[in-house]
């Protein structure tokens, strides 16, 4: 498909296949502009400050609708795909590119036993730790944030067979096009017979958006 769009910079691009090319270059030289796309991004978080507003680029007001849709989406899924989640079945969800946890903390980890949060940015992994922590937390029925891994979604291969819900929200765009495919070929191992992957992403109207 041949949609034109802009960078953050406002340069325009013919199609996604120009940005690309741009940002991570052809055969050659992928390797070490890949790096670079990478580090960019990371080193943008890095100088972001560690709460809601932060993580939502300054649209914390949106938390809150942001939650209450992800719960109605959800709870239709869980009770499709479990239905006797409630009895005795021990879910457990993976929170990508986490950030402070604030998806862990508002809604999964009510309806997880457990949930793991993976997110490449270590002041937010250790915010999402300390708030997450059982001192700081009321959790219900023990329920609990068990795992932190500190590692982009590139890197990441899950435990076989763990999840249940594997949920990815609003991080998925860092990845180059061929990650994108391999993560979700290496993720699809971490599933439990049954789980599921939730990728919630905006979507342009127009155009296309990159992140550059
Ligand atoms: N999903 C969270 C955070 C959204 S902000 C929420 O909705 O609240 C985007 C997050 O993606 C940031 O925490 C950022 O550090 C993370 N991120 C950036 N590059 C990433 C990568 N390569 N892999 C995984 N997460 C990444």
């Amino acid at each position: 498909m041949e949609v034109s769009g802009l960078d953050s910079d406002g340069k325009e691009f013919k199609n996604a296949e120009e940005m690309w090319r741009e940002q991570i270059g052809e055969d050659g030289e992928q390797q070490e502009k890949k790096t670079q796309w990478y580090r960019e991004g990371i080193s943008y978080w890095e100088g972001v400050e560690a709460s809601v507003d932060g993580v939502l680029g300054g649209f914390g007001n949106v938390n809150e609708v942001d939650i209450k849709g992800s719960e109605a989406f959800l709870q239709m899924l869980l009770s499709d795909r479990f239905p006797n989640a409630r009895n005795n079945q021990h879910l457990v969800a993976l929170d990508c590119g986490s950030g402070i946890g604030r998806i862990t903390k508002n809604l999964l980890i009510r309806y997880f036993n457990e949930v793991d949060l993976l997110e490449p940015v270590s002041h937010f992994l250790d915010a999402a730790r300390e708030s997450l922590a059982p001192e700081n937390h009321m959790a219900p029925d023990m329920h609990k944030a068990t795992n932190f891994f500190c590692v982009p979604l590139q890197d990441f291969t899950p435990e076989t067979g763990r999840y249940d819900v594997v949920w990815v929200q609003w991080c998925i765009g860092h990845l180059t096009d061929d990650d994108f495919v391999s993560f979700f070929k290496r993720a699809k191992v971490g599933l439990k017979p049954g789980g599921f992957f939730v990728l919630k992403e905006n979507i342009a109207r127009s155009g296309s958006e990159g992140i550059t």
